[in-house]
């Protein structure tokens, strides 16, 4: 579908309305999560709002506020209106122990923190703080600059690793390992909810989607046991490992990580949910391509589960608060399709992860 086709066709499902193109102010807090004014306007178009779901946690993202030039944090609330942390805190009188534009100062501040943004729901709850509309604020990756490579999971659904097989370049990989497979991409490959996914002749003529589960980690720790890994998990967000095959499997020795880290490879969002307000085993990893749906898998078919993945990770290896890690991709991927289905320009990605959120890019030609 062509870009006036793809606007025409928005217009008319109701979509439009939002008023994200006329946000003032663009976030530019890292080369790779910017976009070009022309792609936000666009990007608005194709956004409707955030569904909200029913989880009982904190919604917490990072967010231009209307005016604002630079990303600060918000607390998204069930009514869609976000509460300005800063601004809360101010009219509260209350000094926030966490710098209130930062999600990773937010974690990295423990539940100190998190009771001080806990005491501010409750009173956004009397309707005692000043809030917005969400369609009037521009959603950011809730961490936009990541402090660390994002770790990710490979072959995690036993259906997805069977379904590449016959298709994929290390045909000598037969059995599902006994160990997670891990990997990780760039930091650059960070992506808004609303963000567009560059296409680039000559380079990414093989894009693939891969709608994800991500955990983001709470706390510090190393050799963790897996019975107590979930204390560990500050929370959940929905990711799309974005992938390039023909780097991944047939260039580089077949080692995934440029196929994995092109820029903008990697949207997040649309917020983080607290893990009290996720119940993982009611949670379902959905991707749709121009609205068609192509990947939907529940939790309970995850092969290797979160609290496996964590003390797997951390053998050796110290995870801090900030850390991202995503959990696999469920089956129906684009290059095990027959025939393969490869992401083109104007392509509409939507990635869902139920009780947590979903979010839309748009596949972009670069010139
Ligand atoms: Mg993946």
């Amino acid at each position: 579908m062509d870009a006036p086709l793809l606007r025409r066709h928005l217009l008319l499902a109701g979509t439009a309305s939002l008023g994200l193109g006329s946000t003032p102010g663009r976030a530019a807090p890292h080369p790779a999560a910017s976009d070009d004014s022309a792609a936000a306007d666009l990007d608005a178009v194709v956004a409707p709002p955030p569904a909200l779901q029913l989880a009982d946690g904190l919604r917490l993202a990072t967010c231009l506020f209307p005016g604002a030039k630079a990303p600060s944090l918000g607390l998204v609330r069930d009514d869609g209106h976000i509460v300005d942390l800063a601004a809360g805190f101010k009219r509260l009188g209350l000094k926030a122990r966490f710098a209130t534009d930062s999600m990773l100062s937010l974690l990295e501040a423990g539940p100190e923190a998190l009771a001080q943004v806990r005491q501010l729901d409750a009173r956004a709850a009397s309707g005692r703080l000043p809030t917005h509309a969400l369609q009037q604020v521009r959603l950011l990756s809730p961490i936009p600059k990541p402090h660390s490579n994002i770790y990710c999971v490979g072959w995690n659904y036993l259906e997805h690793f069977n379904e590449g097989k016959d298709v994929r370049a290390d045909k000598g990989v037969s059995e599902l390992p006994a160990h997670p497979v891990f990997f990780t991409k760039s930091v650059h490959t960070m992506n808004h909810p609303l963000g567009s996914i560059p296409y680039e002749v000559g380079n990414t003529e093989t894009a693939d989607y891969e709608a994800e589960l991500a955990v983001i980690i709470g706390k510090t720790g190393r050799n963790i046991p897996e019975e107590q890994a979930m204390d560990y998990v500050f929370g959940y967000t929905a990711y799309n490992d974005t992938t390039v095959r023909e780097i991944q499997q047939k260039r580089h020795g077949g080692q995934w990580f440029k196929g994995k880290s092109l820029d903008r490879y990697g949207p997040m969002g649309p917020w983080i949910v607290s893990a009290d307000g996720v119940d993982l085993s009611q949670v379902r990893v959905i991707c749709r391509i121009n609205g068609v749906e192509k990947q939907n898998a529940s939790y309970e078919t995850m092969y290797f589960k979160v609290p496996r993945i964590i003390a797997e990770l951390s053998r050796g290896l110290t995870l801090v608060p900030g850390d991202i890690i995503a959990t696999g991709t469920p089956p129906g991927v684009g290059y095990a399709r027959k025939p393969p289905e490869f992401l083109r320009p104007d392509d509409v990605i939507e990635t869902e992860v139920t009780g947590i959120g979903s979010f839309k890019n748009i596949v972009r030609l670069q010139s």
